[in-house]
């Protein structure tokens, strides 16, 4: 399919059901809402902020630009790859290689006349907070969690009460297979990512003495073959995930392991998704929560109709793998919020760990999940993991054990600071079990 011919002729009918919604006042907006202008005036002067051009991302910017946004932006900075055409629907197999914002970018601009959509080959990281400012919403189609709880702290951090511009509403989307989930943050507001962290704890690992004694599923033989058969047997020095010979090794290993438990299932493109632990995108899937995404950023951007998070529920979650079920909820806001929250969160640690055990537990706790944590008490630095002599001169205290050899007490606050967050110092309370 090419881009084809746009017919002039043929646009204002593509605006006239939408400008119905779009100049009209409804019983949700009141006259001074726009100081006298419609809200199709009101949306030609907006910015929107799109992060992420993959799969949500192809998805958001086509149907925010046929919701009559006229000034959007995208940041992504990843390049276009062959396995990415079977959803990624703005490009072509001509465009691998190139960046994904800015094909996507030019593709939409040529089939919707009027629109602007400006291009960001890099990291959201790169950008400051002024940059973040010129935006009325943000709209983020990442697979991310480290880049989503980026942007959440940063727009948080931006907010000063006295400016109302300074709150940008975050519509979140996400998809894991038939799975999806759409959130509208209001920072300060409503919860945040940060507050709805544990939603997204790592999946569990399948217990080994499964693996080990009583495998029942196709997975749990490549799991043995991955991670007993390869350890025990070493057929090559080292095991690389995208080496067809590695992983037909360990496809054939799973396959006798399910024949003799009499298991079913076991393919070399299922080995290759349990090793590399790819979860299939849908592109399905994607196109249901990018819609209920745009429609959340189109219902903010007009006032035609209330939307998450306004005033109660800011959760919609849909489940296609329990035949259809969606369901939208409130999520609340939590006072111990590390990044909007006003107390400390209460850690259970037991006094005679070592820092060391303290620092790898950060990662894992489903609350924290921070990979690299540099931890500070009462002023005094405990472990910084960098600069590099920081690091050095702090290293002997991760030896030593938190009441004893470091005298921290029971209910003692610790900040936590972790380079994914740069502005983010978390608070926890020590409470010794
Ligand atoms: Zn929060």
């Amino acid at each position: 399919m090419s881009a084809g011919p746009v017919h002039p002729s043929s646009e204002p009918a593509r605006w006239k059901y939408l400008d119905r919604i779009r100049t009209r006042p409804g019983p949700f907006t009141t006259p001074e809402m726009f100081s006298g202008e419609t809200s199709a005036e009101a949306m030609d002067k907006m910015k929107i902020l799109v992060i992420g051009a993959g799969g949500l991302g192809c998805e958001l910017l086509k149907n925010l630009a046929l919701s009559g946004f006229k000034n959007i932006h995208v940041i992504d900075m990843d390049t276009i790859d062959i396995s990415n055409l079977n959803r990624q629907f703005l490009f072509r197999q001509s465009d691998v290689g190139k960046f994904k914002a800015e094909v996507a970018a030019a593709f939409v601009e040529k089939r919707v006349k009027g629109v602007e959509i400006t291009p960001h080959n890099c990291k959201i990281q790169d950008f400051d907070e002024d940059f973040y400012m010129q935006f009325q919403i943000v709209v983020c189609g990442l697979d991310s969690i480290e880049a989503r709880r980026w942007i959440n702290a940063t727009l948080i951090n931006m907010v000063d009460e006295t400016v109302e511009d300074s709150y940008k509403p975050l519509i979140d989307g996400g998809t894991e297979g038939f799975k999806g989930q759409a959130r509208v943050i209001l920072p300060t507001i409503t919860s945040c990512l940060e507050c709805q962290l544990d939603m997204h704890a790592p999946r569990a690992a399948v217990p080994l003495c499964t693996l080990a004694s009583i495998p029942r599923q196709p997975e749990h033989c490549i799991e043995w073959a991955h991670v007993i058969a390869w350890d025990k047997e070493k057929p090559f020095p080292q095991l690389d995930k995208d080496d067809p010979e590695h992983i037909t090794w360990l496809y054939q290993k799973a396959l006798l392991r399910a024949k003799e438990f009499n298991i079913s299932g076991v393919t070399y493109s299922l080995t290759q998704g349990v090793v590399k632990n790819i979860i299939p995108a849908i592109a399905a899937t994607n196109s249901v929560i990018a819609a209920a995404c745009c429609n959340e950023a189109l219902k903010i951007a007009t006032n035609c109709a209330p939307y998450l998070g306004y005033p109660e529920n800011n959760y919609m979650m849909y489940s296609g793998n329990d035949s259809i079920y969606t369901y939208t909820f409130k999520h609340e806001k939590k006072d111990d919020c590390p990044v909007c929250g006003v107390s400390a969160r209460e850690l259970a640690v037991d006094p005679k760990w070592t820092l060391q055990e303290l620092v790898d537990s950060f990662a894992a706790r489903p609350e924290a999940q921070l990979k690299k944590p540099s931890v500070r008490a009462e002023g005094k630095t405990l472990y910084m993991q960098s600069p590099p002599s920081l690091e050095e001169q702090t290293r002997p205290n991760l030896e030593k054990t938190l009441a004893e050899g470091l005298g921290l007490v029971d209910g003692q606050e610790i900040g936590v600071t972790d380079p994914a967050f740069a502005t983010v110092s978390f608070k926890f309370r020590l409470k010794f079990t």
